[in-house]
Order: structure tokens, then sequence, then C-alpha cells
């Protein structure tokens, strides 16, 4: 699993503006590679928490085939806890076989965590951070 220098940014820069709440939004890419970020809306009132808008995943599923990409999963932040899923996560997680990656934005970069949704959970397939 490999993600693009540019997604990777987008990624961290939406975190850092979202705070003190969790942004969130859509992964693009091709079999192995993520290779965009696009930011959707995030509709949740809580600020510790991410739902993220319908309409910005069908308009990032509309632009992931238009430009022979799929959409490979979706990403949020964590504002003020490690990068690793949470009970909220795993309860709100629909998708199997997609990418949820979980950012957590630092003053000078981010620490990110990717996992894939499997049936028995959450299946920790990359690591990476920023500076
Ligand atoms: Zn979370």
């Amino acid at each position: 699993m490999c993600i693009a220098r540019r997604a990777l940014e987008t990624i961290a820069a939406h975190a850092r503006e979202a705070l003190p709440a969790e942004c969130c939004g859509v992964l693009l890419g091709t079999a192995n590679e993520i290779v965009e970020a696009v930011r959707t809306r995030n509709l949740s009132e809580d600020p510790s928490r991410y739902s993220l808008d319908p309409k910005g995943h069908i308009d990032a599923r509309r632009a992931a085939r238009s430009r022979g990409l799929e959409v490979m999963g979706f990403y949020h932040s964590h504002a003020h806890s490690e990068p690793k899923p949470s009970i909220a996560d795993l309860a709100e997680a629909t998708y199997p076989g997609h990418l949820y990656l979980i950012v957590r934005p630092r003053a000078d970069g981010a620490k990110v965590r990717v996992f894939r949704f499997e049936e028995e959970g959450f299946l920790e397939v990359g690591f990476m951070t920023t500076s």
C-alpha cells in the first residue's frame, strides 16, 4: 500500500484546518496506490465524530470513474487521540474491503495509519508520518 505525497499533504492540511473538529474525505487510487484525497464536508455536529457528506461521496465516485481511478476508501482525522479506529469507527464502517485512513494532525505535520476494513474488523496496512 502506498500513498502519493500530494494525497498525504492534502489529508494533513485538511486535518489541521478542521481543528478542533474532525475532517473527512474520500481516497481515490488504483490497485495498490492512493493517488488522490478528495475533501468532503463533515456533517457531524459532534467535534469528535465524523459523518461523511453523502453528496461528496457520490461526487468523488463520479470523479474517480471519469479519471480511471477507483474509490479505495475514506479518511478522517482524530483531532486529539491516536490515529486508530474508535469503537464508533468500527460500528459505523460499512464498506468491506475499503481502506480507512486515520490522521492525527500535529503542529508540524501529521501521523497517519491506514486500515482495511474486513469482516473480522480493521487490519492495519500502512503507517506514516509527515513533517
Ligand atoms: Zn475515528
